[in-house]
């Protein structure tokens, strides 16, 4: 199939372009004049760029807590463990029905919106049997929903309550957790909410070696509430991310920068909770590595569906151009998730494209939060989007 265009192929395709797609893959990119042969899909005017990555998502989640983020907002409760624990208590009472349910309707609300690769995070079961049971819907619902899913074991997210202490709960998690999900191969990743008030770096080193140990890569949750030094020890394991940086400071920046783990910033998620913004423009001036993705979850940004939106808040509020800021959110992020096939139009990269109800890219910013997908293919094969 060739896909041809008058408009943008954002970032930095040929205007007029044609793009041919063989076995889910793009086959070749050049001028309309000099395409082979194929059968021609013509998107006139419209913005085509690589389908979106978001590489940091918690879909696994029953409950509600909007009543929360209202009252923090009135200046009530910080985040604390608290919250996660409140939606620990939802997600275990819930059925694998209602579960299953839950979760499929946010992977779905993501593609229409343009994400073609999302990573899903396990965390709110915190105990082996309802971490496996979470981490089997992931499995389950990726089966029905034709995005590509990258799945994350965070087992380490808060510690339960029937947990005699954080360093016993990191010990069964490291010891008995991560083989279980290792031996059933559930998980790309293991993650750790690597951060003050959660696991220390001491219980994120053990947790971390016991992934790696496993064959699975490793992601952290880093200085979102306070300067730690997780980056440096996500760096120093070879994580693949590192994920929020609110609080991260030049030596951080350095740090990302000699690095080969990515910079991943979460800015709804910052918004929400009226925090710091991650330093994006002195990453990038540095040379890290940096994606964008939602932090779509139970507690600080509910948003599926929402990676146009965080490309608006990218080039509108932490100081990233539009090419940027999308850049972030496809190539960037493919690296987060060590995922080289998907996040750019290349000849050889799987054939994940979307056009946009736009003519220049531009419009994630200027119409920020309302772009919307028109036609979306993911490895070649186009997606039906029920308009
Ligand atoms: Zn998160």
């Amino acid at each position: 199939m060739l896909l041809t265009g008058t408009g943008r192929l954002a970032p930095g395709g040929p205007s007029p372009w044609a793009l041919l797609i063989r076995d889910g893959r793009i086959a070749w990119i050049g001028p309309p004049a000099d395409a082979p042969d194929g059968q021609r899909v013509d998107l006139g005017a419209a913005l085509v760029t690589p389908g979106l990555v978001d590489s940091h998502t918690h879909p696994v989640f029953a409950g509600d807590r909007s009543d929360e983020a209202a009252a923090r907002l009135e200046g009530g409760a910080p985040y604390t463990d608290g919250g996660i624990l409140r939606t620990v208590r939802a997600t275990r009472a819930a059925d694998d029905v209602t579960l299953e349910a839950l979760v499929e309707a946010r992977l779905r609300a993501a593609l229409a919106a343009g994400t073609t690769t999302v990573e899903c995070k396990s965390g709110y079961g915190l105990s082996l049997t309802e971490e496996l049971r979470h981490l089997y819907i992931i499995k389950r619902v990726a089966q029905r929903v034709p995005v590509r899913v990258v799945t994350t074991f965070l087992g380490a997210h808060a510690v339960p309550p029937e947990a005699s202490s954080l360093d016993g709960y990191a010990t069964h998690v490291a010891d008995e957790m991560i083989p279980a999900v290792a031996r059933e191969s559930l998980a790309d990743f293991v993650d750790v909410f690597a951060d003050a008030g959660f696991f220390d770096l001491a219980t994120t080193e053990s947790v971390a070696r016991a992934a790696l140990a496993a064959g699975l890569g490793v992601r952290l949750h880093a200085e979102q509430l306070a300067r730690t030094g997780a980056t440096e020890l996500g760096v120093r394991l070879g994580a693949a991310s590192v994920d929020h940086l609110e609080q991260l400071d030049a030596a951080g920046v350095t740090a990302l920068a000699g690095s080969s783990t990515v910079a991943t910033l979460l800015p709804a998620a910052a918004i929400v909770l009226r925090d710091r913004l991650p330093p994006a423009r002195a990453l990038l001036d540095a040379g890290a590595t940096v994606a964008l993705a939602s932090d779509a979850n139970a507690g600080t940004y509910g948003g599926f569906g929402s990676m146009p939106l965080v490309i608006g808040l990218g080039a509108t509020l932490l100081g990233m151009s539009v090419i940027e800021a999308l850049t972030a959110a496809t190539s960037g992020g493919a690296a987060a998730l060590r995922h080289p096939d998907v996040g750019s139009l290349s000849v050889g990269m799987a054939a994940d494209l979307v056009a946009w109800d736009a003519e220049h890219e531009g419009a994630f910013a200027l119409h920020l939060g309302a772009v919307r997908p028109t036609r979306i293919w993911i490895g070649g094969e186009e997606i039906d989007l029920g308009t």
